[in-house]
């Protein structure tokens, strides 16, 4: 996803265990959304570039290592740049971009990001999602959709409740699948376990949880992972790398080892007929509470079965 944004020079920071991290600042923070994105919201944001968890699980199939404007040639996960100047660059560019997006497509709804995560272990230090989320009280969107792979989201708890009353917030965390590793690649950011207790104190707090199985990975229970779902979500919405990669055919997943790993666990996973199985199943768990790919993320899910129920 491209953040169409020019960057100041960047200042060097550290080199620690293995990523760079560097501050820049931004022209502007909100990107309009083209692509897979753009029924989505009407922009994009990202906090940082680059993201710290490019060389754990979810890096591995990691749309964002292919966008050559955003890595300029570094191996995804090796750097993270932090915009210090994001929440000034929303402050700026806000009034413009709602009235545009109003005026275009009816409401100025934020992805939250689609390019990085904005609860990378560095957000402890820099605090760039938050001075953003603190700047989008000032002058919240229609619609706000947070993304992370992180249990760190859970943390933000007393701000996002806030911001809950002054947009329409959505929290959405991936947990891809029941299983913490797949053969040959890296450990994920966060632990399955973590990520579900992090939904559930995110629901606790009265806040709107998506869970966002994307993409897809082999499942060892499917039944009692959506059934797990079902008890600290609003929603699930489920996508594939095929047609979830931002290529149509899953070429930009093909390049990556993810595929061969998701198969040496469940051959038929690297098949669309696998998402449907576990869309129709978790429609029978969850009815009318189920979304499938960009329709999902941007909330419009399937009819409940017609057996719903009985
Ligand atoms: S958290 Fe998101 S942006 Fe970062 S590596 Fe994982 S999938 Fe890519």
């Amino acid at each position: 996803m491209l953040d169409g944004v020019a960057d100041a020079p960047a200042i060097f920071i550290m080199a620690t265990m293995g990523i760079t991290v560097t501050q820049t600042s931004v022209r502007n923070i909100l990107t309009r959304s083209s692509g897979y994105l753009h029924s989505v919201a009407s922009h994009s944001l990202q906090p940082y570039r680059g993201c710290s968890y490019g060389n754990s699980l979810c890096g591995a199939g990691c749309y964002v290592q292919h966008n050559v404007f955003v890595t300029k040639g570094r191996p995804w996960g090796d750097f993270l740049e932090v915009r210090r100047n994001a929440a000034e660059s929303y402050l700026r560019g806000f009034e413009r971009e709602r009235n545009w997006a109003r005026q275009k497509l009816g409401s100025f709804g934020i992805f939250m990001s689609s390019s990085t995560d904005p609860f990378v272990p560095q957000e402890g230090r820099f605090g760039i999602s938050k001075s953003l989320l603190e700047a989008m009280l000032l002058h919240p969107p229609d619609s706000l959709m947070l993304q992370s792979h992180s249990h760190r989201l859970s943390d933000y708890c007393p701000l996002l409740r806030q911001l809950a009353g002054e947009t329409r917030l959505s929290c959405q965390l991936t947990i891809e699948s029941d299983m913490d590793r797949l053969p040959g690649l890296p450990p994920p950011a966060s632990t399955v376990d973590r990520r579900f207790e992090a939904a559930a104190r995110l629901r606790d707090a009265g806040l709107k949880v998506v869970i966002t199985v994307a993409p897809l990975l082999p499942i060892d229970r499917p039944e009692e992972f959506l059934r797990r779902i079902a008890q600290v979500a609003d929603a699930v919405v489920i996508d594939h790398f095929i047609g979830g990669d931002g290529s149509d055919d899953g070429r930009r997943s093909m390049k990556t080892a993810l595929p061969a790993a998701m198969a040496q666990v469940n051959a038929a996973s690297i098949d669309l007929s696998y998402r449907d199985a576990i869309v129709r199943l978790a429609n029978s768990i969850m009815p009318g509470r189920v979304g499938v790919g960009k329709d999902g993320f941007a909330g419009r899910y399937l009819p409940a079965p017609s057996n719903a129920g009985s």
